[in-house]
């Protein structure tokens, strides 16, 4: 017959409750994670799970590969900061700050409560890059004509909440064919990406440049008014026909039209987009390397 050997393990009452406590804040915290695949929510959601465990006047959160910088509450003196990472996919950064310094306990407790949170970071992060992919224009790297729609809705809808401007620029390089009969495609491809960056170079955050397709890059300015906008369309104008790009010792000088509209009470997202893309081809009628205005 085979022998076996069995341990007895003695649990006192105290270590048994002590384990049941941290086992249901898991099941709570993992469980309202489930909920969202947004760095906001999730670091929100584990913050309110902890706050009364380990009191705590501030948290931050960053998350260099999606340019994410979270800082709520009252910054303090002390704090207690974890790199998170999950097989060599880093997760971002948690700090947590308050006025008098983290005890040992809390500190254990936390580093416990913390493996609630790496799972969901991790499949946020894959949401997030897939996301990222879906939405960026391969050769120029900004977005792309799917990014276009859905931040056009969401600008719609908050220009039309809070009853802010929004307008849009259609640009459209000119002759841009031409360049590609002259010089190869893949010489175009490299003008596409240096006029994608002249465009960037002048936006401010809350403004976003997208590839429309081909050619053609649309610009969407929230709180901008046609004023401002035709302002901004005027210099990107003026940097794209002075850039000059040198292919094989000679100099090549690209120009654009641009069209742009003002966003109405009575428009739809397509009459929007239409009235600036007309404007783009009256710039083209009056001569091409201008701005005109729908
Ligand atoms: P117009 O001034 O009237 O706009 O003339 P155009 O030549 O710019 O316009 P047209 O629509 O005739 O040609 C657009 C060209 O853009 C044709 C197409 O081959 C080129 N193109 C579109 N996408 C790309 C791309 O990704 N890379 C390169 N290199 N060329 C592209
Ligand atoms: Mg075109
Ligand atoms: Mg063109």
């Amino acid at each position: 017959m085979q022998k076996t050997s069995s341990r007895l393990a003695v649990v006192n009452n105290s270590t048994f409750e002590a384990a049941k406590v941290v086992n249901l804040h898991h099941y709570d915290i993992s469980s309202a994670l489930q909920t969202s695949l947004e760095f906001t929510e999730l670091i929100a959601i584990f913050n309110s799970k902890i706050e009364a465990l380990i009191p705590h006047s501030a948290y931050t959160y960053t998350n260099k590969e999606f340019d994410l910088e979270i800082k709520v509450g009252v910054f303090s003196k002390h704090s207690c900061s974890y790199k998170l990472k999950v097989e060599n996919q880093s997760l971002g950064e948690l700090m947590l700050m308050r006025n008098s310094r983290f005890y040992d306990a809390e500190i254990k407790l936390l580093e416990t409560l913390l493996c609630c949170l790496i799972y969901p970071l991790r499949n946020a992060t894959l949401f997030q890059q897939a996301r990222k992919m879906a939405y960026t224009d391969p050769l120029t790297q900004i977005h792309n004509r799917a990014a276009f729609h859905e931040f056009l809705l969401h600008e719609i809808s908050l220009a039309s909440r809070y009853q802010k401007a929004l307008t849009i620029i259609f640009l459209d390089i000119d002759h841009f064919k031409q360049i590609n009969d002259d010089y190869g495609h893949s010489w175009g491809d490299y003008a596409l990406t240096s006029v994608a960056k002249n465009i960037k170079s002048h936006l401010r955050s809350g403004d976003r440049v997208f590839r429309f397709g081909g050619e053609e890059f649309v610009v969407l300015l929230s709180n901008t008014n046609l004023d401002g906008a035709y302002h901004l369309a005027e210099r990107i104008r003026e940097t794209i026909a002075s850039h000059v790009l040198v292919f094989d010792m000679s100099a090549v000088r690209m120009t654009a039209s641009l069209g742009i509209s003002l966003f109405r009470d009575d428009d739809s997202p397509d009459s929007f987009v239409k009235r600036a893309d007309s404007a783009m081809y009256v710039a083209k009628k009056n001569g091409r390397n201008q701005v005109a205005i729908a």
